[in-house]
């Protein structure tokens, strides 16, 4: 039984429950990564959710050669999973949209938002979680809006809620990352972006977590991602660890599904 009182993302126990939600292979180790890790060696036991098989991420040239790149990307997810602690893995079976362009069949953004949370409302009935953590989509890419989108309408569903946590990049950081972006790669999409828009407002994030101790971890999923261009590749050491050893997080609170579908963060 859950004390009521503890804080469950402050004070994490041995054989709490946590489910992730993602919409694709990477999200868990390039996005939520240090903060799986840190549940994950304080006993959590860690369920992920994965939407699609990431079958329209771009795949690098050289080790991974040809076949189908869900295939690859789902054996790369299940090894990440693995470094990161997590103990379970549910891909719900959707295809990837895209970050742009028209939706393939049966892509995540084509499935009405209800129905993806039908199937997180299945897991969060099973496993009744203390935590549920989503990326925040503020990197605009329409598959994790999406999941995120889905994530909160299940949790409106629950009677008791678990909490919901987003995980995100500060504008700040972001802002950093984008100045050393634009000499490293010219050709990425994010250069189109507003840098005043990037990321979530600095003061928006609720909590801020020290993950130094699982960097071994995280770096170690980050490496199973064979196919895909890490984001951070090629950054000063001092930008990855402001990555890769500080987490931000913000904490969602919804008002009941039929008053209001926006969320409101603390
Ligand atoms: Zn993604």
């Amino acid at each position: 039984m859950t004390d009521s009182a503890r804080d469950p993302l402050l004070d994490i126990r041995a054989g709490d429950r946590w489910l992730v939600a993602v919409a694709h292979p990477d999200d868990e180790s390039f996005g939520c990564g240090s903060t799986i890790a840190h549940a994950a060696v304080q006993g959590a036991e860690v369920t992920l959710a994965c939407a699609t098989r990431g079958e329209a991420g771009e795949a690098v040239q050289g080790p991974v050669g040809h076949g189908d790149l869900g295939v690859v990307r789902e054996g790369e997810l299940r090894r990440a999973a693995t470094r990161l602690g997590i103990t379970r893995v549910e891909l719900l079976g959707h295809r990837d949209s895209g970050f742009d362009g028209e939706l393939p069949v049966g892509a995540l953004c084509a499935a009405p938002v209800a129905e993806v949370a039908d199937a997180l409302l299945g897991l969060l009935r099973e496993l009744r979680p203390e935590v549920l953590l989503v990326l925040d989509g503020s990197d605009g890419h329409r598959d994790h809006l999406h999941i995120g989108a889905a994530a909160r309408e299940a949790v409106t569903r629950m009677d008791a809620r678990p909490l919901l946590v987003e995980h995100c990049l500060p504008n700040s950081l972001l802002r950093r990352w984008l100045e050393e972006m634009r000499e490293l790669r010219p050709d990425t999409a994010y250069h189109a972006l507003d840098p005043a828009g990037l990321g979530r407002g600095d003061t928006e994030i609720t909590d801020v977590l020290d993950t130094t101790a699982v960097l071994d971890r995280r770096e170690g999923a980050i490496a199973e991602h064979r196919s895909q261009v890490s984001p951070f590749d090629g950054l000063s050491d001092e930008l990855r660890r402001a990555f890769l050893t500080t987490d931000h997080l913000a904490r969602v609170e919804l008002r009941g599904a039929e008053e209001s579908p926006g969320p409101e963060h603390v």
